[in-house]
């Protein structure tokens, strides 16, 4: 009878250490697109930029290897979730976006998120939106700083649940979860961003996986456009996702898709990060 061998959850230092230039080569994708994003650009000149950092830096768009999405990045605007498409649609003041980015290098894969409330618009609806954003990365954050001490990899979710709950009545999207990462972009086990049953997987070094809430102001439902990609609120409300990429090692956790490896949001909580042994 065939046995059919599970790649490993684990993976080694090597490989995490591996990790790390895709990392922040998705990172520096992510910042030139946040320094780019202003009232009047499309999401298709967004794109555009992520792509020439991620070749320059000698990376491939790992997006562009998931089978029919052509794009560097997904840009989701107000009531999109994730998985916008970039193109002609033009950037407004007050619009809230969330722009997702990955880079492949030497067959390794980076991942990570950023919601950003562009500046202008009505000031109440800009108030909000910013709260919204604020309340989600700081709900990734907790999820990170948790994987540091976690006996199991389900303990992220509920960090992630109670932040977002202490902070008043959002919607924690359970439609996508986060994932493993590593030779592919989108490995085992998933990671999800609230409490479930069972532990899941042990927390223990060569674990390397994506963690990245998508909250809502509204509902947590939501519907797929006919494009097939574009994921939105079903009540219209507005939604903003986070993300990193972490590897959990002999020494520690390090933030992959942060230059400082997480510490300027982690040592607050109680976190340092340690470099890969
Ligand atoms: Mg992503
Ligand atoms: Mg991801």
């Amino acid at each position: 009878m065939a046995r059919f061998r599970r790649p490993s959850l684990y993976k080694s230092s090597e490989e995490l250490r591996a990790m790390v230039r895709p990392g922040l080569l998705t990172a520096q994708a992510l910042d030139a697109v946040r320094s780019a994003l202003r009232v009047g650009i499309t999401t298709a000149d967004l794109d555009a930029i992520a792509e020439r950092v991620i070749l320059e830096g000698g990376g491939v768009p790992n997006f562009q290897l998931v089978p029919g999405y052509q794009h560097t990045l997904c840009i989701s605007v107000n009531d999109e979730i994730v998985h916008g498409i970039p193109g002609e649609r033009v950037i407004e003041a007050g619009d809230i976006v969330s722009i997702d980015a990955g880079a492949e290098v030497d067959g390794w894969n980076g991942d990570s998120a950023v919601t950003v409330v562009v500046p202008g618009g009505d000031p109440e609806r800009a108030a909000a939106r910013t709260m919204l954003a604020d309340v989600t990365e700081r709900s990734m954050w907790r999820g990170i700083a948790a994987l540091a001490t976690a006996r199991n990899l389900n303990e992220i979710g509920a960090s992630i649940e109670d932040a977002i709950d202490e902070t008043g009545a959002w919607g924690i999207v359970e439609d996508f979860t986060g994932h493993g990462i590593g030779r592919s972009m989108h490995e085992d086990p998933p990671v999800f961003n609230y409490r479930v049953r069972g532990g899941g997987p042990a927390v223990r070094p060569g674990l390397a996986v994506a963690i990245e809430p998508m909250v809502t102001a509204g509902t947590i439902d939501s519907s797929t456009d006919a494009d097939g990609w574009t994921v939105r609120t079903l009540d219209g409300s507005d939604a903003a996702h986070w993300e990193h990429s972490v590897a959990v090692h002999e020494n520690g956790i390090w933030v992959l898709t942060a230059p400082d490896g997480g510490a300027a949001a982690l040592v607050p909580l109680g976190v340092q990060p340690q470099p890969i042994a």
